[in-house]
């Protein structure tokens, strides 16, 4: 028998943020990034992320973690390093690559949310909507354009779309915010969570 899910337990999910090594240029992106972590731990989400303890990266999980949120970073060995775990609260898991990283991201989490980023956020952006655009998985993926970070980024999809290699249905492989509020509104809302006690 189903048992219906209410309040904070149905709220056990994973959302894997994918954002900068760095922290940009703009001093939103930091503030979104500490924002987003403390909706992670109010809404009772646990957090995965790429571990390291830089950037946007670090702002989200110290924040989660602050939070009360559980925490889990995937390092692959080679970044141990470069880019360090927090200094506690996180459970780190060590992988041998970035691609076994990145696998074990998307199995763990039940919904992505990206936050501007590099070359490294990009690949993993196409990563999670290139997948689901083959039906690998159909978790959802909110991209938050803070600032208007990804206004470039939203123009070539779309040209890709205008140009024939791409279908129009590919954009609702996406959604996008414009903050990290919205963003949790639109996780909770795809999830069928209930909102936020
Ligand atoms: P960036 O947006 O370039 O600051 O990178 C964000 C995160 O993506 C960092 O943790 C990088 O280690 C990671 N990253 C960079 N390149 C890749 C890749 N090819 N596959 C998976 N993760 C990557």
């Amino acid at each position: 028998m189903d048992i219906p899910e209410t309040g904070m337990e149905k709220r056990k999910r994973t959302i894997c943020v994918f954002c900068g090594s760095s922290s940009g240029s703009d001093p939103r992106f930091a503030q979104s990034a500490r924002l987003l972590g403390q909706l992670i731990a109010r809404h009772g989400f646990s957090l995965v992320f790429g571990g390291g303890g830089l950037g946007l990266m670090g702002e989200v999980a110290r924040a989660a973690r602050d939070g009360g949120a559980a925490v889990t970073g995937i390092l692959p060995e080679f970044l141990r390093h470069l880019e360090p775990p927090l200094a506690h609260g996180e459970q780190v898991v060590i992988v041998p690559d970035l691609f076994v990283r990145k696998h074990r991201m998307v199995a763990m989490a039940n919904a992505f949310v990206l936050l501007p980023g590099g070359m490294g956020t990009l690949d993993e952006f196409f990563e999670v909507v290139t997948s689901a655009q083959l039906a690998v998985h159909a978790k959802p993926v909110v991209l938050v354009n803070v600032a208007g970070y990804y206004d470039p980024l939203l123009a070539l999809l779309k040209h890709t779309i205008a140009m024939g290699f791409a279908r129009a249905e590919n954009a609702n492989l996406y959604s996008i915010a414009n903050s990290a509020e919205e963003a949790m509104d639109i996780v909770i809302a795809a999830l069928h969570l209930p909102q936020a006690p």
